[in-house]
């Protein structure tokens, strides 16, 4: 949209001081919002609309769900959605950071400071914190209980303590077990939930599972028991529907005439007979079909003894090609001996109301989460956590650093930052003294939400790091400043680094931003108008153009 037609549209227009303050506030009412939701004592937030009530203390989905109306808090609630895809934790962190910067941010600006004064000094700070964390992390001897902790410390609050272990060790399986010579391969991994039963009773199961529910009902209309398991099965996979493509054929032929029907079904039925001598020919024993196969054909298939399935999702398809080497034909006439593979097992399992297939290779690390939960509400909840706590552990394997946490690493990084600042000569020293202050958000939030004194919390915890206890935190448990390294409260460093740059980044856009202007038709110039291609491990994003933020105008 050109400068002219934007201007044609201005209904209104707030400028200057007044529109950082409102776009500060509007900031920091979205972090106090989530604020309380932060840690494993963190409370519920109750989501009420449409009829629907959702009870959740995770970060993104509370934004998610919520109609913020302010752009600037929008700016904010972005910060989760880049935070849970970079790491897939620390949403709540990362709002409750920018949130407490934005209140820095708005008593410098009382004191007289200029904005830009402000942007140089937290990108200042953040740097100086970002190189600071690696050495605040361990980077030897990380096994598999040093993955699970993490896990277990990301998904605390949520369950018991021996459900929490539980899924965490889950999680931590079936990452391993999908691990093949050139590091974890996350498509080896297939997480499917089936509501019914309790969380306790989810499994690892080696193999693939596809869902099959959507064809179940056809598998049982066909004349013969079908065989439950197969063993050395060969597998053939089609791209496609499995009906007759001959439209042409039918429409030469009249159906009024008694005859020519006849013919016509003749037709299909011997052109059918062909699709099961094809696949007999090969020895198929297993066929998949991504999309319907005719009922007569589907029991000429079951007389024939090959198991079927149809409906085969996309995604699925992929996984089978990679689980069996088989590779997807279009149609049936092009199958030949290659495109056939193989699995030492292909069987179909029940399991509550719902079935799958599981398919199973020794030379195919394909691994399945099968995730049981009372409602489908909470399987859905628990297969996003778990999805999530696996984006975790990649990103631990790909900067494998552990920092504590339970407010250790802020703690830390703010005593490092107030004595860095004493050798900055203007007025950034104060900047990044804020900074500092901001961080330690973070370990009082924890205490409060916990019932503990914040204050208190607090000076424990600065008198400890200062007599050199880098991993001194807040255990909320028990309400005891201890070390979180040996208390296994840890986070994979990624997920920290990102934090920093993710907050700054909102925080300096919104400081940025020196004028509103209401426009009366939207502004996105195509598509949904988020850019969300946000530069990753571009330090304190700097960046000047508007992210793409549509109300960020003139920048
Ligand atoms: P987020 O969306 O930011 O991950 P959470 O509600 O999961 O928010 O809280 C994360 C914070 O809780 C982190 O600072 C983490 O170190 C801390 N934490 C997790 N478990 C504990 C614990 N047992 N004691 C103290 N702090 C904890
Ligand atoms: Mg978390």
């Amino acid at each position: 949209m050109s400068q002219v037609d934007t201007i044609a549209n201005i209904t209104d227009e707030v400028d200057g001081d007044e529109a950082v303050q409102q776009n500060i506030s509007a900031g920091i009412a979205l972090a106090d919002v989530l604020q309380t939701t932060l840690g494993p004592n963190g409370r519920d937030k109750m989501l009420v609309g449409d009829g629907q009530v959702v009870l959740t203390n995770d970060g993104a989905s509370i934004v998610d769900r919520i109609d913020i109306e302010s752009p600037a808090a929008k700016l904010v609630s972005e910060v989760a959605h880049s935070q849970g895809g970079d790491v897939g934790d620390g949403a709540t962190s990362a709002i409750v950071l920018s949130g407490a910067l934005l209140r820095e941010a708005s008593e410098l600006l009382e004191d007289g400071f200029h904005p830009r004064t402000i942007v140089n000094g937290y990108a200042k700070a953040a740097t100086r914190a970002q190189a600071r964390l690696p050495d605040l992390a361990t980077w030897e001897n990380h096994d598999n209980e040093t993955r699970r902790r993490l896990v277990e410390t990301s998904i605390t609050g949520r369950w018991n303590a021996e459900l929490t272990t539980f899924l965490a060790d889950l999680a931590v399986r079936g990452y391993q077990a999908a691990r093949s010579n050139d590091g974890p391969r996350l498509e080896n991994v297939t997480i499917h939930g089936i509501a019914g039963g309790e969380t306790a009773d989810s499994k690892l199961l080696d193999g693939l599972v596809i869902d099959t529910d959507r064809s179940s009902t056809s598998l049982t209309d066909v004349p013969v028991p079908l065989p439950q398991r197969i063993e050395d099965a060969r597998v053939a996979v089609v791209d496609d529907e499995l009906t007759l493509q001959t439209p042409k054929s039918a429409s030469q032929l009249s159906v009024e005439d008694v005859d020519d029907l006849q013919q016509l079904q003749e037709f299909e039925t011997s052109e059918y007979e062909r699709y099961v001598e094809t696949l007999t020919t090969h020895d198929v024993d297993v066929l998949f079909c991504q999309k319907s196969i005719d009922d007569r054909l589907k029991a000429l298939l079951a007389r024939a003894g090959i198991l079927t399935f149809e409906r085969t999702r996309q995604d699925e398809i992929h996984k089978l090609q990679r689980a069996t080497g088989a590779s997807p034909v279009m149609r049936l006439g092009e199958l030949d001996v290659s495109a056939v593979g193989h699995a030492h097992v292909v069987e179909r399992r029940t399991l509550g109301p719902s079935e799958f297939a599981l398919v199973r290779d020794a030379a195919s690390t394909q691994v399945s989460l099968l995730l049981r939960g009372g409602t489908d509400h909470v399987v859905d909840e628990t297969e996003r956590i778990i999805v999530d706590a696996i984006d975790l552990l990649a990103s631990f394997d790909a900067r494998p650093g552990v920092v504590p946490g339970g407010g250790a690493t802020e703690v830390e990084l703010a005593a490092d930052l107030r004595t860095w600042s004493r050798g900055i000569d203007d007025r950034t020293q104060v900047v990044v003294g804020a900074v500092a202050d901001a961080l330690e958000t973070i370990p009082r939030t924890l205490a409060r939400n916990a019932g503990h004194d914040q204050i208190d919390t607090l000076l424990e915890l600065r008198h400890r790091h200062h007599h050199g206890d880098t991993a001194a935190g807040i255990d909320v448990e028990t309400g005891e400043v201890t070390d979180m390294n040996s208390r296994g409260i840890v986070a994979p460093i990624r997920l920290n680094e990102r934090l920093l740059t993710n907050a700054t980044e909102a925080v300096t856009s919104i400081l940025r931003i020196d004028g509103i202007i209401h426009v009366d038709e939207p502004v996105h110039e195509e598509g949904d108008g988020h850019n969300h291609d946000h530069q990753h491990g571009a330090g304190a994003g700097l960046q000047s153009d508007s992210h793409g933020y549509p109300w960020a105008i003139g920048h």
